[in-house]
């Protein structure tokens, strides 16, 4: 039995694209409108190619399906460069398939730090956001030593650590909504990997 092998391109968005994705002369369409761009995003993703569907794509489809739920359930597949969650599978697939077909390991880029690499401005990138997480870390952090040392009696501990907890949230909401990861920790860990393998 034959097989639909895939392959890729990066388009000016930075995002992963399969050429033989049965709607890839939609994905590569010039000119769209606002409205088919937020089609395509829609379904830019291995579940509406009808190679998955008929099950005859290189990936079989049980495997894809499992790919989707780790990719979208748990955070298995991580951006080096920032610790975001990928969130287009076709960037995971992409990485998986060079790795059983050629042996080479791929790092997983997010869209927005693929941009900033091409645009040459990662630093400038890590720059702003190392400085907003340690910005809210020491408003976390001073807030919780405000709230315990003004802490009237008696004690309310839930009003004293309400304000801490509302930037974790904050931070949670960027994270997610608009991904933007501002831990410390994946931050400076994201710098190490493109010091090492990125910086020319
Ligand atoms: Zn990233």
């Amino acid at each position: 039995m034959s097989f639909i092998e895939p392959s890729f391109e990066i388009d000016t968005k930075g995002r992963v694209i399969c050429q033989a994705h049965s709607s890839y002369p939609f994905f590569v369409m010039p000119g769209k409108t606002h409205y088919q761009e937020v089609q395509m995003e829609k379904i830019l993703t291995c579940k509406t190619c009808k190679h998955y569907q008929v099950d005859e794509c290189f990936f079989p489809k049980s495997e894809i399906d499992k790919i989707e739920e780790d990719r979208a359930e748990r955070v298995s597949f991580k951006c080096v460069l920032c610790g975001n969650k990928i969130d287009r599978m076709l960037t995971i697939i992409q990485m998986l398939y060079i790795k059983q077909r050629k042996g080479i390991d791929l790092p997983l880029l997010c869209c927005i730090c693929h941009e900033t690499l091409k645009k040459k401005n990662f630093e400038e990138y890590y720059e702003k956001r190392l400085f907003i997480a340690v910005f809210l870390d020491l408003v976390i952090i001073l807030g919780l030593i405000v709230s315990i040392v003004t802490m009237p009696p008696p004690y309310d501990i839930i009003n004293s650590i309400l304000f801490p907890v509302s930037i974790i949230m904050f931070k949670q909401i960027l994270k997610k909504g608009f991904q933007l990861n501002l831990s410390v920790r994946d931050i400076r860990k994201g710098k190490k990997f493109y010091d090492k393998f990125f910086k020319s």
